[in-house]
């Protein structure tokens, strides 16, 4: 029997008949070989009376399993997953342990959106691994609504610096390699679950009581004149729109060699040496990634066809972040962004836009514009509020479109129903309000 997808947008990925509540991931790799050894252990509890568990995991050799310590009655091995048959069925409920040693040579997870997760780099690892990319690298049911704690711990050559998903909890060093372990007490997302090994180094940047880090390739300073320089102040911007950041730091971590665009997982982003040149463009990647922490990794959409709550926000903070800098006004940017939608053919709703389009330029962007119509239409104070509200109610969860739609009628005394429609449901562009 074929399983429906957790989620429709991610065939073959996820499981809905249990939930893993931590994953316990004991990495060990060869930077020079592209080696890995690891061995993760999933707490699980069964939703449904389970017989078997069905893990996402990609082209990893599995070498052992334990469930609740013991064998299981078989494992099946696929090149996707691992199906691990129970000696003893689970009721729904139950909670049991379950242990995977696996080895390989980790290779990115292909897809509609080019392959995802762990990549190779000249020298070192990043892991990029939004929509599907986690199964790379380890054992997970992967479903963006099913968010689990983290405990992490890398050990590799002694001269890399590793920076994971998680609170640092520190380092030793033995015989020339370095176990690093990480602790991710806030629910996470699997696609936000990230990894950086480089020849790297990190330092706390002044004025954000040590809550903000650039990682940069060891053989660079971080110029004087970069974006990176301005997170502290963006930070503090943003948790007067948003509220308090949601998580206990963000690393912004650039690894030693351009990349075509930043990666965002949970409390740290990934950029190139080619994002730390001075200009908009880049700043307002950096802006967008670190708007992401309240918009996609404290609140997550429950469903890859809301992908407009991340990536709107993100985009609409953008144009925020450019009108307190004293750049183009929000009303400018909208009006700019509008005009460039104008001519273009929209293939879906922003609603239901389709995996292959989920990353268009055109869903972030009509996301945005609909965001400024709603501010314009209930007003600043309400428009925060609303954000505020809608980060305090659903961080370290997940939401749809509707319990956005849902929330935002109590923020205003008209109707917003057409306004959401129009934005949502059809392909023609809405006017913008007009500007008083
Ligand atoms: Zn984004």
């Amino acid at each position: 029997m074929v399983r429906a997808a957790a989620d429709p947008y991610l065939s073959g990925h996820g499981d809905n008949d249990y939930e893993v509540i931590h994953y316990d991931l004991d990495l060990d790799y060869k930077v020079a070989t592209n080696r890995l050894n690891g061995r993760a252990t999933l707490t699980v509890r069964a939703l449904v009376p389970l017989s078997s568990i069905r893990l996402d995991l990609s082209r990893l050799k599995v070498e052992r399993v334990l469930v609740g310590g013991l064998a299981p009655r078989k494992i099946a091995p696929k090149e996707r997953a691992l199906v691990v048959k129970l000696a003893t069925p689970l009721p729904p409920g139950a909670v049991t342990t379950v242990e995977v040693s696996y080895r390989g040579k980790p290779q990115p997870v292909p897809g509609v959106h080019g392959p995802a997760g762990w990549e190779e780099l000249t020298d070192g690892v990043l892991v990029a691994s939004q929509p599907y990319g986690a199964p790379s690298f380890f054992p997970c049911n992967d479903r963006a609504d099913n968010k689990a704690t983290y405990t992490i711990t890398v050990t590799t050559e002694a001269d890399y610096h590793v920076v994971a998903t998680g609170r640092p909890l520190g380092t030793t060093t033995r015989a020339g390699r370095t176990r690093w372990t990480f602790d991710e007490p806030a629910p996470t997302s699997t696609y936000l679950v990230s990894l950086t090994i480089g020849r790297l180094d990190e330092e706390s940047l002044p004025g954000s009581s040590g809550r903000i880090s650039v990682v940069r390739p060891r053989r660079l300073r971080l110029p004087r004149d970069t974006a990176f320089r301005q997170l502290p102040e963006m930070l503090e911007s943003l948790e007067g729109w948003f509220g308090p950041y949601p998580f206990h730091s963000f690393r912004a971590v650039v690894v030693d060699e351009p990349l075509e665009i930043p990666t965002e997982a949970q409390g740290m982003a990934t950029f190139g040496t080619n994002h730390l040149l001075l200009g908009w463009d880049n700043e307002r990647l950096v802006v967008h990634e670190l708007a992401h922490q309240w918009f996609g990794n404290a609140v997550t959409a429950s469903r890859l066809r809301d992908i407009w709550l991340h990536e709107g926000f993100a985009c609409y903070t953008e144009w925020l972040w450019s009108e307190c800098r004293g750049l183009a006004t929000t009303d400018q940017r909208a009006a700019q962004h509008r005009a460039i939608l104008t001519g273009q053919e929209q293939p879906a709703p922003l609603s239901d836009p389709g995996m292959a389009h989920m990353f268009d330029d055109w869903v972030y962007k009509r996301g945005a514009l609909m965001l400024h119509t709603l501010r314009r239409t209930i007003g600043d104070e309400s428009f925060f509020g609303l954000a505020r509200d809608w980060i305090a109610r659903h961080s370290g969860g997940t939401a749809s479109t509707a319990d956005f739609v849902a929330l935002a009628s109590c923020y205003s005394r008209d109707d917003l129903r057409p306004l959401f429609s129009a934005w949502l449901d059809a392909r023609r562009l809405p006017k913008l309000p007009r500007v008083g």
